[in-house]
């Protein structure tokens, strides 16, 4: 039996949809313990979601006499450092922004292998698996040593619940802070738009947006409806969308109930970012698109027409 890590993130004091992959592929064929550290004094208001997915010990991580969100040089050491003291011997995390950046000063803290951006994890095996060449080839890496870090993409893994009863714990590390950055304000960007890989409901357009000012249909409709916009690589790469939006192989991996895709035409490298969707419905002029093989709904249709009537109907409720 090992004893496996999630670092776990939250926004607003909830955990991220995102991390339940990260447990999922974290629990393997089972029979490992499963920690989520959760980097906060009091980690209770992450018991009930991380014990859906099988975390036994839901661990609140701080540091003596400092304030841990204060400073990632911190929030890294303490991360270290419970590891070792939890006897940890893979530790997760997402690869997103915050997990690129601690889960590396935590691997280097640690001496530890790091892999990061993986789309499989193998425990048994000690093998992950990571996308190379711009997605043009999948690559299984044997992750050597006793202990080791891992990234691993934002919904590339299903979330499986598996229920337990967990304990809450804390470990309230005596590391000094080395005092060489401080977080002082944390900014949201301008866009107010949810967070994609978050996101509960995406609409996404191709490449027949054919402009960025055309994708103001999607953006209208997904006000009402509660959406985030997406985009296919075409559009993005015809500068129609920015990438931060480009969903895909090469893009961001999505998981939302409900995914609309506008004038797309399922190839796999796209179907890849989103397959795992609960409800997908495609709107396609071209009833044979590949989409239609993929989706639980289809519409065919000019989607210049079918999205703002979509919208109407939707603002009358
Ligand atoms: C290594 C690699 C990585 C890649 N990574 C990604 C990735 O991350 N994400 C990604 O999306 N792609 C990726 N691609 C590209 C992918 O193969 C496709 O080329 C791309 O997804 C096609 O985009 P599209 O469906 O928007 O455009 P198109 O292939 O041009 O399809 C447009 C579709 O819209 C339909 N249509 C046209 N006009 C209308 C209209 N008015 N109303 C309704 N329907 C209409 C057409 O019938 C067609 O089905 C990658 C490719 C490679 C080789």
């Amino acid at each position: 039996m090992a004893n496996i890590g999630v670092l776990i993130e939250t926004s607003d004091n909830e955990v991220k949809k995102a991390n339940f992959g990260v447990i999922s592929a974290a629990r393997g064929e089972g029979g490992n313990e499963i920690f989520g550290l959760v980097l906060s004094s009091d980690a209770a208001p992450c018991k009930e979601a991380a014990q859906e997915y099988g975390v036994q010990k839901v661990v609140g991580v701080s540091a003596e006499g400092a304030d841990i969100g204060s400073s990632p040089d911190l929030q890294a050491s303490a991360l270290a450092d419970a590891t070792e003291h939890l006897g940890i011997d893979v530790l997760f995390g997402l690869s997103s922004a915050q997990g690129k950046d601690l889960l590396a000063r935590v691997a280097a803290i640690l001496n530890a292998p790091l892999v990061m951006d993986c789309v499989g994890v193998n425990l048994t095996e000690n093998t992950v698996t990571k996308f190379h060449f711009a997605g043009k080839t999948y690559a299984s890496i044997k992750v050597t040593g006793n202990r080791w870090v891992c990234g691993i993409r934002p919904n590339a893994i299903e979330a499986r619940p598996a229920p337990c009863e967990a304990e809450v714990i804390s470990h309230q590390s005596a590391v000094q802070d080395p005092g060489r950055m401080k977080i002082r304000e944390i900014k949201k960007g301008d866009s107010e738009q949810v967070d994609l890989t978050e996101a509960e409901i995406i609409i996404s357009g191709g490449n027949p947006m054919a402009s960025a000012e055309n994708f103001k249909i999607l953006y209208d409709c997904a006000e009402v409806l509660g959406a985030a916009v997406g985009a296919s690589r075409s559009a993005v790469d015809a500068g129609f969308a920015p990438h931060a939006i480009q969903v895909g192989q090469t893009g961001k991996t999505v998981s939302p109930k409900l995914y609309i895709a506008c004038g797309i035409s399922g190839a796999i490298q796209h179907f890849a970012g989103m397959k795992t969707s609960k409800t997908i419905v495609g709107i396609n002029k071209d009833a044979e698109a590949p989409i239609f093989n993929k989706c639980d709904y289809g519409v065919v249709g000019d989607l210049f027409e079918v999205v703002p009537a979509l919208t109407e109907v939707l603002k009358r409720g």
